[in-house]
């Protein structure tokens, strides 16, 4: 039974839907005690988990049922802020009998869907700083993917996925769309944009991508797309980190070390400590080695850079290119959470007010409307691992749900299902299909 589901799942090529991508089926060969469910939706302002929770939520616990099945789990937990009472009440409803799967209420503060933060909040247990969940007999899912990981045992492969479009659109909503949709597209859904002049955030405010491309297409892992003007204090702080260089960056650094007392990583206890890093950037590169950093511990959650700075830094951009530079340090040993760590929360109303957000945060409503682009764009590296290759040639005509790319066998990766019928236009770098 357990490798019959890993193979479903293989073969319906999920992934994990609310991170980078690591296929699911290698993530469920982990043994473990409990497998949590991640019904966080961390990132400000999204609401297509909250969504999907309360409009699937049988679909929810059977993939948790499942994936507690795959890697033997005794317990499965679905974590969830508290506040979201209506999906709470929802999968109360639906839970078993026998009581193996729980509800744990967790409260409104940011990133409390980082892994480490999520497996300490819910089983009181420390994954180590450069470890992973299952290190802890813990396996974390993202809802998500258990949504995925029950329509891949119907043989349904990942065609569609839920996703809020907000910010200054005409009517910010969630939607189940086809996988390979442009941004372009979402916003039309959206009723249009409000401003000429527009940015896109990619994925969320916090851990988003800052892009201005509309043909860009959404993925298995996109979420939500926020939709600002290129004025918007936003936007121009996520463009100055990328394009300052980041000596220049430090030179404004006066090391108060607000970013490392926010850091929510160097809370749990990791020897991450944000100010040294930008403090190192600020250096000569032969006196790199001589500061102990460990760069590659950050969880790219940008607190240190959207919260804790006032002088608009980004230590989270000189993490980023301390890894480039490969001159990060491990850093061994078992963490121990700093004491003051429950003063130093960062509540999500203050977290958006500080972003700027705060007109953005207001009730958004589910379109239960289905939509059929008229042209597709599936990225071939979606997920973790090698790109999928194309089984399918210029010209071909393709059915909605047909394999159209595979991950060579014994290689990390997933593969591509069409969300639509049509015909395939090109077969790289992207696969275009139209309907
Ligand atoms: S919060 Fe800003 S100024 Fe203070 S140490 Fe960190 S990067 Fe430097
Ligand atoms: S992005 Fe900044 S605050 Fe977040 S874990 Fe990395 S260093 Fe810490």
């Amino acid at each position: 039974m357990r490798s019959e589901i890993i193979k479903a799942v293989e073969q319906a090529g999920v992934v994990g839907a609310g991170g980078a991508g690591f296929p699911t089926h290698v993530k469920l060969q982990a043994k473990a005690d409990v497998v949590i469910a991640n019904g966080c939706e961390c990132e400000p302002l999204s609401h297509s988990d909250r969504h999907l929770m309360q409009n699937e939520p049988q679909a929810i616990i059977d993939g948790l049922a499942l994936a507690m099945q795959a890697t033997g789990a005794k317990k499965g937990i679905i974590a969830i802020k508290a506040k979201n009472k209506t999906a709470i009440q929802t999968l109360s409803q639906h839970l078993p009998q026998d009581k193996t799967i729980s509800i744990h209420g967790l409260r409104n503060y940011y990133p409390i869907g980082d892994e480490h933060l999520l497996v300490y909040e819910v089983t009181d247990k420390l994954v180590p700083p450069q470890g992973i969940p299952p290190q802890t007999e813990v396996v974390v899912l993202n809802v998500a993917t258990l949504y995925n990981i029950a329509r891949a045992q119907q043989k349904m492969p990942v065609t569609h996925r839920y996703m809020t479009i907000m910010g200054e659109v005409a009517e910010p909503k969630t939607v189940s769309i086809p996988i390979g949709i442009s941004i372009g597209e979402l916003i039309s859904l959206a009723g249009g944009s409000l401003t000429d002049d527009a940015a896109y955030i990619f994925g969320g405010p916090m851990m988003g991508q800052l892009v201005y491309d509309v043909n860009l297409p959404v993925t298995k892992t996109s979420a939500a797309l926020l939709v600002l003007d290129r004025q918007h204090s936003l936007v121009l702080k996520k463009r100055f980190w990328t394009k300052n260089s980041q000596r220049q960056a430090a030179s404004y650094c006066y090391q108060c070390k607000d970013c490392t007392k926010t850091c929510p990583r160097n809370l749990l206890g990791h020897d991450l400590s944000p100010h040294k890093n930008m403090r190192q950037s600020g250096y000569l590169q032969a006196q790199k080695a001589l500061l102990n950093l460990d760069a590659g511990l950050c969880s790219g959650c940008g607190l240190c850079a959207s919260y804790a700075c006032q002088m608009g830094l980004s230590p989270l951009e000189a993490n980023r290119r301390t890894l480039k530079d490969k001159t990060k340090t491990a850093s061994p040993g078992a963490p121990t959470p700093h004491p003051f760590r429950n003063s130093r929360f960062v509540p999500m109303g203050r977290l958006i007010s500080r972003l700027g957000l705060r007109p953005y945060n207001i009730p958004v409503p589910y379109d239960s409307k289905r939509y059929t682009p008229g042209l597709i764009s599936l990225a071939l590296k979606q997920h973790v691992g090698v790109p999928a290759q194309p089984l399918v040639n210029k010209g071909e005509r393709v059915l909605a749900g047909q394999l159209v790319a595979e991950t060579t066998v014994g290689n990390l990766g997933a593969r591509l299902h069409s969300p639509i019928a049509g015909c395939v236009m090109e077969t790289e770098p992207n696969l275009l299909i139209k309907h």
